[in-house]
């Protein structure tokens, strides 16, 4: 790569940056009365300036038509997770229809089990990565047991080689032929939360079908960080959280993807509420459930309008921007970081990044295994003004986002990194 390790060349990537401007459409926290360097998006993504307006849109229309809120004007309450559907859909490749906004993501990640994991005879178990998220494991766990099992025989979970930090596709692949008749359901995240390694969904995909298992992910370190094709790939479901990169607020709503062929059929078993119920006769209030075409046939409550609203604000964004063109500058922002991370001379004794070094295989963030001293060098870091995130016992996550954040800050970051590498 042609990268620079000088302000002089940050500062002219970001003149060169087409997507440079969308920092202003956003607010920043403040430490010591500035603006801080935020690459924190992989937790908790920033507040666009419009949500407000989103927001108070809604709480108009609640002062002002309350009940008739619902039917009334022209973006009514009960069909406003349609006005959502089509942005989703971009982020993560899928056809409107397979996609639905509601609830939260391990609220869904239940939901989409109790249809999904339907373990049968000798196929009862579940493959998973170790070291997944812990409200999945939680959510894997407790659904085996409710199904009988003890999770320690249904739960499959495959690590790296010894002496790596991150699963090779072989191995996934290879251990899913393995496992193949016993395999329920794949379950992965996109993105390992810890490790930032995206894993090769479309190949997972094909080799658990192959092995007549059903295959699911939870994306949410790869919604609207990294190009999804989930239809394509033929996934069968996938949830994701909106509080990450794409930017929808603390405790946010959630996306759910369900392929076609499920969505299409009424008998796939589900957990229903009113609001999947077919919408003509949703207010007969009659016995018997149908449900939707799609995935909003999996909808249980009403929609919660005022996260919804937030969500609606940010996907403008995702969809003025576009994500090709985000992950197209994610790839060289992330690689700048990398870059400049490899320069700080005392970092390498310190520092092991474990996140691939191919760009394929991570999104945005970079994970630093920190050798000595790690909780001092996250808290030097943080006084200085940048807020990452830190993991136990020795990682810190430095997620630079394409929508937000620029070349520049990369730059004042590995800056600070060296001074506070030599103070440790
Ligand atoms: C952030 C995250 C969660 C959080 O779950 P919530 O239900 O939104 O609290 C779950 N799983 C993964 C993989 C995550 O990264």
């Amino acid at each position: 790569m042609d990268y620079q390790n000088s302000l002089a060349f940050a500062q002219e990537q970001d003149r060169q940056d087409p997507l440079h401007h969308f920092r202003e459409r956003f607010y920043f926290p403040q430490v010591n009365k500035q603006d801080a360097i935020y690459f924190c998006g992989n937790s908790l993504g920033l507040q666009p300036k419009s949500a407000q307006m989103y927001i108070d849109n809604e709480m108009y229309k609640w002062a002002n038509l309350a009940v008739e809120g619902h039917f009334k004007g022209e973006e009514p309450w009960v069909t406003y997770h349609e006005l959502l559907a089509g942005g989703a859909a971009r982020v993560v490749g899928a056809k409107e229809s397979e996609v639905v906004i509601m609830n939260q993501l391990t609220v869904n990640l239940h939901l989409m089990l109790v249809s999904f994991y339907r373990p049968q005879g000798k196929r009862f178990k579940i493959m998973v990565e170790g070291g997944a998220f812990p409200s999945d494991q939680y959510a894997l766990e407790t659904q085996t047991k409710f199904h009988g099992y003890n999770p320690d025989e249904a739960i499959i979970e495959i690590f790296p080689r010894e002496g790596e930090h991150t699963l090779r596709t072989e191995d996934i692949l290879q251990s899913i032929q393995e496992h193949g008749e016993e395999l329920a359901l794949v379950m992965m995240g996109g993105i390992n939360y810890y490790t930032g390694q995206v894993f090769d969904m479309e190949a997972i995909t094909k080799a658990g079908h192959e092995v007549g298992a059903l295959v699911g992910f939870d994306l949410a370190h790869a919604a609207g960080n990294v190009l999804l094709r989930l239809h394509d790939w033929d996934v069968d479901f996938a949830v994701w959280c909106t509080y990450k990169y794409l930017n929808s607020g603390p405790g946010g709503t959630s996306g759910v993807f369900v392929h076609e062929r499920f969505g299409k059929d009424p008998s796939v078993l589900r957990f229903a509420g009113w609001w999947g119920h077919n919408a003509k006769e949703r207010f007969l209030m009659e016995k018997g459930f149908k449900p939707m075409e799609g995935a909003p046939g999996w909808q249980v409550s009403n929609g919660q309008i005022l996260p919804m609203a937030v969500h609606r604000a940010s996907l403008e964004l995702f969809d003025q921007a576009g994500m090709e063109n985000l992950r197209q500058k994610s790839e060289r922002l992330t690689g700048y970081l990398e870059y400049l991370i490899d320069a700080v001379p005392v970092g390498k004794d310190v520092i092991e990044m474990i996140t691939p070094r191919d760009p394929q295989a991570r999104g945005c963030q970079l994970s630093l295994l920190v050798k000595r001293n790690a909780r001092q060098l996250f808290d030097k870091l943080m006084e200085s003004g940048i807020i990452v995130d830190y993991r136990e016992p020795n990682v810190i996550r430095v997620a630079p986002t394409p929508l937000y954040n620029s070349y520049e800050e990369v730059y004042r970051f590995s800056e600070i990194l060296h001074e506070c590498l030599e103070g440790c």
